[in-house]
């Protein structure tokens, strides 16, 4: 039997599942690069040349270890720009007999393999995508008789189950599970920071900016300087880099934020890990030596692991375990347009324009950045989840559906009413004062509610505490907000309603 195996983007591993047992003298690997996943949302210049760069240097590696490969380009004059018809095109010319897949990381591809079982001439194989370190089975298992699911129980089975940082007698290393509490330093002044590494741009790479460059120039996002890593070595380089020089101060500022300063300590691992180019295991094992050799402190390698061992594989979980309907859950009823700003049109706010300047530049921000500022403020301001997960979607170069849409709809806008995070993650102004230097540089003032030098984030956060009383005031961890909402007199809470809708207004005509 002669079959074709299909590498989708982000399965560029060679342990890949769809390639085990296969014959190389008969079986063909199939990549492709369509139209209709490079456009599905208006993606980030850098992400698309990153995918399609890496995808070419995974069929070239492959090519060299003599699998034979079937790598139809974009530009390709008989690309037909859907996977359908990619698929059904090779097969039939080829004349091969099975079709072997490993399951898609997203909802609309698993579809489409359901669809496939009756449209395609051949039989289909899919396997489970081997990368992960819980099944999409094992969660729903585990998920079963858990309520409310809580990512840190979750964390500790993980911690079992791969022996990560764990004791002899199934204690955790140090005796606690979480060293959080010591991981939310505000930054100092005059931090610095090491170096990031570049990688030598190749031929493959330039020819696909070159493309990029002309095919998607309209989108929102910067496509020069490209230094992304592209190949398993070169994102193994990065991994080691971040071991060696980044990873012990990693827990410590893992929340700071500084103006022109995007990556501060963080790993930038996630675009490589999302696409196979790095494994999870490989990362917690890696800075589970970094610790036993003395190299970086427990609370930022328990810091690292927890993100991939823990969070990476529970938003995995949520995403099977509620999709579709998760996508659409809409618990605060919130409807505004997504601003302007958010695609690059000025705001005074400047956390704002600093973090989607970031996201512009390099196709990245960090985790905190996304939360609490450009997540915080569509919560705050009630923006409809759909275009917010559209924009988390297109302009980050690690986002694929089944992780980008828990973190944005569950954590960040509570979109799914506490599947995800037990409170809403709103914040004030002077959460942003706290952990960055934004304000400084701000025409806004974190410390005024009322007036016109106001910060918005003030009265649209107590704006959101009051429109939502209904929905929130019974969560016990929202007690201490409601406790303070309680205390204004009513001329001062009319103030702040009057400021917030003024504010709102002001959005909608886009001169915040
Ligand atoms: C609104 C919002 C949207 C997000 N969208 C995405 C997305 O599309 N793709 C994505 O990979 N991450 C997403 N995240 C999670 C997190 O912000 C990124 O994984 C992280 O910023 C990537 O940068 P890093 O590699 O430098 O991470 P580090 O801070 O160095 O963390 C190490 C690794 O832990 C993993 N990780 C950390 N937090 C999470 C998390 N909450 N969920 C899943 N993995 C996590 C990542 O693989 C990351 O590489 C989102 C978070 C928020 C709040
Ligand atoms: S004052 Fe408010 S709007 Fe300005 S940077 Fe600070 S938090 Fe952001």
């Amino acid at each position: 039997m002669k079959a074709l195996r299909l590498i989708l983007n982000d399965q560029l591993s060679m342990t890949i599942s769809c390639l085990n047992g296969i014959d190389k003298n008969s079986d063909i690997i199939m990549m492709c690069e369509v139209m209709e996943e490079a456009s599905y949302v208006p993606h980030h210049p850098k992400k698309i040349a990153f995918l399609f760069s890496a995808m070419r240097h995974f069929a070239k590696d492959l090519e060299e270890k003599e699998y034979k490969v079937i790598y139809v380009k974009l530009d390709d004059p008989q690309n037909t720009g859907t996977l359908d018809s990619e698929v059904a095109r090779v097969l039939k010319d080829h004349k091969l007999d099975l079709l072997i897949l490993t399951e898609p990381g997203e909802w609309r591809l698993s579809e489409k393999y359901k669809l496939w079982q009756n449209t395609l001439t051949v039989p289909i194989q899919i396997h489970e995508d081997n990368r992960f370190l819980c099944s999409i089975s094992e969660f729903q298992k585990w998920a079963q008789y858990k309520k409310p699911l809580r990512m840190e129980y979750f964390y500790r089975e993980m911690r079992k189950k791969y022996s990560i940082l764990m004791e002899q007698d199934g204690t955790p290393v140090g005796g606690k599970w979480n060293y959080d509490r010591e991981n939310r330093k505000p930054p100092q002044k005059n931090m610095s920071f090491p170096k990031r590494i570049s990688h030598k741009r190749d031929w493959i790479s330039n020819e696909v900016i070159h493309l990029v460059h002309d095919r998607f120039e309209d989108n929102f996002g910067t496509l020069e300087p490209f230094y992304y890593a592209v190949t398993r070595n070169q994102a193994l380089k990065e991994a080691r880099h971040f071991m060696d020089k980044l990873l012990l101060f990693f827990g410590d500022y893992q929340d700071a934020m500084i103006s022109g300063e995007s990556f501060l300590y963080h790993s930038l691992l996630s675009s490589y890990l999302n696409v196979g180019l790095l494994l999870p295991i490989e990362l917690c094992k890696m800075a589970e030596v970094t610790y036993l050799s003395g190299k970086a402190p427990l609370n930022c390698v328990e810091g690292f692991i927890r993100q991939i061992l823990g969070w990476r594989e529970f938003v995995r979980g949520i995403y099977w375990n509620f999709m579709p309907e998760y996508a659409s859950m809409n618990y605060l009823n919130s409807s505004r347009s997504l601003p302007a700003f958010y695609w690059g049109k000025p705001t005074r706010m400047f956390c704002i324009e600093e973090c989607v300047r970031q996201t512009k530049d390099h196709a990245y921000s960090h985790h905190i950045q996304r939360l609490m500022v450009t997540g915080n403020f569509a919560l705050l301001a009630g923006i409809n989840p759909v275009e917010v997960c559209e924009w988390y979607l297109a302009v980050y170069s690690d986002a694929y559906e089944w992780v980008e849409l828990p973190n944005t709809l569950g954590m960040a806008l509570f979109g799914d009413g506490g599947i995800m995070a037990s409170k809403p993650y709103a914040a004030s102004g002077k959460y942003i004062h706290r952990m960055s230097n934004f304000c400084e540089n701000c025409r806004y003032d974190p410390n005024e509610t009322l007036g016109e030098a106001a910060c918005p984030f003030n009265s649209l956060y107590w704006d959101f505490i009051d429109r939502n009383e209904d929905k929130l005031r019974g969560n016990p961890r929202m007690n201490y907000a409601y406790g303070n909402w309680d205390r204004f007199k009513s001329d001062k809470k009319t103030s702040i309603r009057l400021q917030a809708a003024d504010y709102l207004k002001q959005m909608a005509e886009n001169i915040l």
